[in-house]
């Protein structure tokens, strides 16, 4: 399976895409002809001339830049009332004279230049021009640096076991026990994953040239060190001086290979030598004299104890300083582009990075806050697309909250007549139409078609051809606004009413016993009066309403009349109906003391509940059912405990089974068990009922399968494993508050439009599709993310670049209908250079992790996991094959932009979806996989690699965040305290060796030993330190969307093991490979690919 190639055939979860691979490619980003029909008449609907192909010889693009030109005669006065809150300022209004219009030099985004310096070739670039500076990071692995002491424990570098004792210790923490009952006290948190980083300075430059892979006689990519015992003789024990830095290894094929490293093999299955399959076979299964190649990586210890072989001498390593480090690209990304704010007006801008803060103007383009691309630069041809292997995606953010800096979308009136669009192929008006014949016609960016300008909105241009109104228009100069919506983009031609919540709380044995009803009840008495509303509306427009359930469902009539709520019990359940229509849905202050009577009769009217039997699917067909009769959009908080094993439709079973690991039905694991929830989500997109699903379980769940409903209607899930009101309420209200409070758009359908030559094809997110262009959803948040990857079906050309619109159709949480488009214009190249000089890795991991996650539903997991790095490979070959200039095949060359692929790529290779440990189970796994699936690009980038910051190095009243270090074990000092989250998961770590003061500042005890192990808060200390870490932990948890509970763990403790999970560069436990030796592996991969 190729990553770059369309789905497995096998429908993915999360794509209905019935008739997807017919899909037509036509003209433009149009859809072909058989898209289905819409109930949006306007907004997808047929158009006029829609099936008429352009004639061939049809005037195309427009003037080589879509971007309106750039204008000496800066601003014209903003005389239009109607948009009279927009234009003033410079940052509303249109491109400013200085912008360029131009292609951005070279190595603009990226950076600069010291690494360049230590390249080792100057030339190269050679081939494109002028050798730019911070072009291209040479990593020579030729000859590498062997580091004695901090070597690696004998069984081998990344692959070996992982040390016995070690092994118990993960037996013991946390209850992994899968199957019966879990732990009582530390609920594990959720997913234990992956991370990212912090920021601190290795050298990068040293490093990157210091080393060299060790003249490896075999040729194999791997230095010398990591084969294993053949060679560890020879050319290791040597000091690093007398190794030639550049020492060329010898002819690739010219010994036996070099045992194969890498990857990140699964642990439970001896017999598959992690990545035997590769490109010549080289890498070929067992090779008898490699015991750590065969024992450590394969079957770690842990799980099989491989008596075998003789260990290999200690392995020589890479000097850890020598590659490239994610903390110094992320310093210097935020040293080069942190103070200066991004302005969109050129076209194929690569914007500064997700963990920099920097501001945003928006002058044509849409932010990156909305839209992030893989590569702003791309290949005219397929072809060449092809060789690069670089995927064409976008991750697209519709509803991104912006910092208050930053102006929200203005929100344009065209009245009845609604906003302007192309003729044929729907596109909206936007900065780059080109107005023509005098302003009388505007020629489409997209399809090229030429539509009448509306009389109403007829403007004359100036000289340079733009309209006068240029810059009072935001969607003529802006690259993200909104439209009002008529009602012909409303369902069934009305518009709608304004959405309802509806409270399902589960009333079952577990949920009252645990506190969970009790908690919940308090809460929403509060939580009520801070439901989202709109602009300065008094109050919220939502009305809401409460049901109860476990085996049976009891609604609550709670009219602003009545003086106690009534209850009405549906012990039907396999044929769900709404007992009462008046009274159900009501106004919170209207009905405020009914509701409140309610809620705090809840909890006593269950208390004394036996019932531990619950249904699932019936209480979300009553929300929708109730939302229907409401003929209304809203959203169902579902609060759920346990497997919904009574009698009913949707009815489970526990099919948990651990012994599927690493076999072909693995993958039935993150399917759902029964097609009835699928049928269930697309009802309930149709009637723009979005579902979030809080869970509480003590054991499994099956979480794949209850997460079908909230995946496929845009709603979230949160996972609250062994819920105990003392250590959970924080988290879980937290959480709670934000759910309800956020702003969501209801029945949304979103479109993405592109300019004739690519077209979106494939689609990644929490959403339904019923036909192969509209992303229905039934709510959209803020935080949600959809991701769109692009193929060609023409060729594009370099002056007139490509272009995407995603227009999103939503409802407001005030009930308005409205349009929100975000346009974003690209270069487009001949040279595969610059497709390598504009790429984000950020964006690109985000797409792997989710096209991987989703491969893992029809695929074998470490067919999805070979795939990925077969991938990469190639995209890394390509590279060094077509843009590097000559070297030695001994050296490992990178693209700057794309230097840290190998360290991110091997994050995503060993989370927990793809090389589970021990203690994952398996709802963990599908809990993760839907997470990931939404998440945008700064949200993966810190999950796959944590960010770990000592707290100890910076003066204690400095406020700036302490830099950050690598997730790695040899980065943690004994005396320091460190801090490290991934958006999900956060823990304090504290030394051995800390000084006893910082113990007394932070726990206010007296020494280490007495520091409790697993505490989940701080005490709240009067003292400088503790506040600061205290403030650091809050200023974490506010940049999540997420709350991250708080876990401490001392070193050499038995929670340690926890913890240890998220320092991501070194080996994993279930077998995934530390940094440098997946280095080592992708050099090897490279190699193979060019010899
Ligand atoms: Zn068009």
């Amino acid at each position: 399976m190729n990553i770059n190639q369309p789905a497995p055939p096998g429908v993915p979860y999360g794509q209905p895409q019935p008739g997807y691979a017919g899909y037509q490619s036509s003209y433009g980003g149009q859809p072909g002809p058989m898209v289905p029909p819409s109930p949006y008449g306007a907004y997808n609907g047929p158009m006029p001339g829609y099936h008429q192909l352009p004639p061939p010889g049809m005037p195309r693009a427009p003037p080589s830049s879509g971007t309106p030109p750039a204008s000496t005669t800066a601003r014209v006065p903003s005389g239009q009332s109607a948009y009279g809150q927009f234009g003033q300022g410079d940052v509303q209004n249109g491109p400013s004279s200085t912008v360029q219009m131009q292609r951005p030099p070279v190595s603009q985004p990226f950076v600069p230049a010291p690494v360049a310096s230590l390249v080792s070739q100057p030339a190269a670039f050679q081939p494109y021009g002028p050798p730019p500076t911070g072009a291209q990071v040479t990593t020579q692995m030729a000859g590498m640096q062997i580091s004695g002491p901090a070597a690696p424990p004998p069984s081998g570098l990344g692959y070996g076991p992982p040390p016995t004792s070690m092994a118990s210790a993960s037996g013991s923490f946390q209850g992994s026990n899968l199957y019966g009952s879990y732990p009582q006290n530390l609920a594990p948190p959720t997913s234990l994953t992956q991370a990212h980083p912090g920021a601190q300075t290795p050298q990068r430059s040293t490093p990157m040239q210091a080393s060299s892979f060790p003249p490896s006689a075999a040729g194999g990519p791997r230095p010398p060190s990591i084969t294993g015992p053949s060679m560890s003789g020879q050319s290791f024990g040597v000091p690093p001086v007398s190794q030639s830095n550049h020492a060329s290894s010898p002819p690739p094929q010219a010994q036996p290979p070099v045992p194969g490293p890498p990857g990140p093999p699964p642990p439970m299955h001896s017999s598959q030598p992690g990545y035997q399959l590769q490109q010549n076979g080289s890498f070929g299964p067992p090779r008898g004299p490699q015991p750590n190649y065969g024992g450590t990586y394969s079957g770690a210890p842990n799980f099989a104890s491989q008596p075998g072989p003789p260990q290999p001498p200690p392995p020589k390593r890479l000097d850890p300083d020598s590659i490239p480090s994610p903390i110094q690209v992320i310093e210097d990304d935020r040293n080069n582009r942190g103070s200066e704010p991004f302005v969109t007006g050129a076209r194929g801008q690569v914007p500064p990075l997700v963990t920099t803060n920097f501001l945003v103007k928006d002058q044509g383009n849409a932010s990156p806050r909305y839209i992030r691309c893989t590569s702003y630069n791309i290949p005219c041809t397929s072809d060449m697309a092809k060789q690069a292997q670089v995927p064409l995606a976008a991750v697209i953010k519709p509803l991104a909250r912006l910092p208050p800096e930053e102006a929200p979308p203005y929100v344009v009136d065209h009245g009845e007549s609604g906003p302007v669009r192309c003729n044929r192929c729907k596109a909206y008006m936007c900065p780059f139409m080109q107005f023509i014949e005098g302003g009388r016609r505007f020629q489409c960016c997209f399809c090229s078609c030429v539509t009448e300008v509306p009389p109403q909105y007829f403007q004359h241009l100036d000289h340079t051809g733009k309209r006068v109104d240029f810059y009072d228009r935001p969607e003529l100069s802006l690259g993200s606004y909104e439209f009002l919506a008529t009602v012909d983009y409303c369902k069934n031609n009305k518009f709608p009413h304004p959405p309802a919540f509806i409270f399902m709380i589960d009333v079952s044995y577990n949920a009252v016993r645990s506190g969970l009803v009790r908690l919940l009840c308090e809460e929403l008495k509060s939580l009520l009066d801070f439901l989202p509303r709109e602009g300065g509306a008094e109050e919220s427009a939502i009305r809401v309403g409460f049901v109860t359930y476990n085996k049976v469902l009891h609604f609550y009539n709670v009219k602003s009349s009545l003086a106690q709520p009534q209850m009405m019990v549906v012990s039907d359940v396999a044929d769900m109906f709404v007992p009462l229509l008046d009274g159900f849905l009501v106004n919170v202050s209207e009905s405020r003391t009914v509701i409140n009577s309610l809620l705090d009769q809840i909890p006593e009217m269950f208390a004394d509940t036996r019932e531990t039997e619950t249904v699932f699917a019936p209480v979300i067909q009553a929300g929708m059912e109730a939302l229907k009769a409401a003929e209304c959009p809203g959203k169902l908080f579902l609060f759920h405990t346990s497997l919904p094993i009574a009698e009913a439709p949707g009815k489970l079973k526990n099919r948990d089974d651990r012994k599927l690991l690493n076999t072909d039905k693995e993958k039935t694991l993150f399917q759902p068990q029964t097609g009835f929830y699928q049928s269930l989500a697309k009802e309930c997109v149709t009637q723009g009922c979005c579902v979030d699903l809080f869970l509480f379980p003590n054991q499994y769940v099956d979480v794949a399968t209850l997460g079908v409903v909230p995946h496929h209607t845009g709603g979230s899930i949160y996972k609250y494993t062994c819920f105990q009101v003392e250590s959970d309420q924080e988290r879980f209200l937290s959480d709670l508050r934000r759910d309800v409070q956020k702003d969501v758009g209801f029945d949304a359908v979103m479109r993405v439009r592109t300019s004739t030559g690519i077209r979106a094809t494939d689609f990644f997110g929490a959403f339904y599709m019923s036909n192969t262009t509209d992303v229905e959803l039934a709510g959209l948040d803020g935080d949600k993310t959809v991701t769109v990857e692009f193929k060609h079906d023409d060729r594009l050309s370099e002056d007139s670049g490509a272009l995407i619109q995603c227009a999103l159709l939503y409802t407001s949480c005030a009930g308005q209908r409205r349009l929100r488009i975000h346009n974003l214009s690209l270069n487009c190249c001949t040279q595969l250079a610059d497709l390598y000089r504009n790429c984000e890795t950020d964006t690109l991991i985000n797409y792997l992790a989710k096209f991987a996650y989703r491969g893992v539903l029809s695929s074998p997991v470490k067919t999805v996991r070979d795939a990925l790095v077969s991938q990469c490979a190639q995209i890394l070959a390509c590279y060094r094959k077509n843009c590097a200039s000559p070297s030695s095949a001994g050296q490992l060359i990178l693209p700057e932009c794309m230097k840290l692929l190998p360290v991110y790529l091997n994050c995503v290779l060993k989370s927990d979806v793809l090389q589970p440990g021990a203690e994952v189970t398996t709802d963990d796994r599908a809990y993760v996989r839907q997470l990931v699936t939404s998440m945008d690009v700064a949200e993966t980038n810190v999950f796959f690699y944590p960010r770990l910051l000592p707290l100890t190095k910076v003066p204690v009243e400095s406020t700036a965040e302490p830099p950050a270090v690598r997730a790695s074990e040899e980065r943690l000092s004994k005396g320091d305290v460190y801090l490290l989250e991934n958006g999900l998961n956060l823990f304090l770590w504290v030394g051995a060796s800390v000084q006893q003061s910082v113990v007394q500042s932070l726990f206010n005890v007296p020494s280490f030993s007495q520091i409790t192990s697993g505490l989940n808060a701080l005490p709240v200390l009067e003292n400088p330190l503790s506040k600061r870490v205290r403030d650091l932990i809050d200023s974490f948890r506010a940049q999540r969307s997420r709350y991250m509970k708080l876990i401490v763990v001392k070193q050499e403790d038995k929670l340690e093991m926890l913890f240890k999970h998220f320092l991501v560069e070194d080996k994993s436990l279930s077998g995934g490979a530390s940094y440098v030796d997946f280095l080592c592996h992708m050099h090897k991969e490279i190699r193979q690919l060019l010899s």
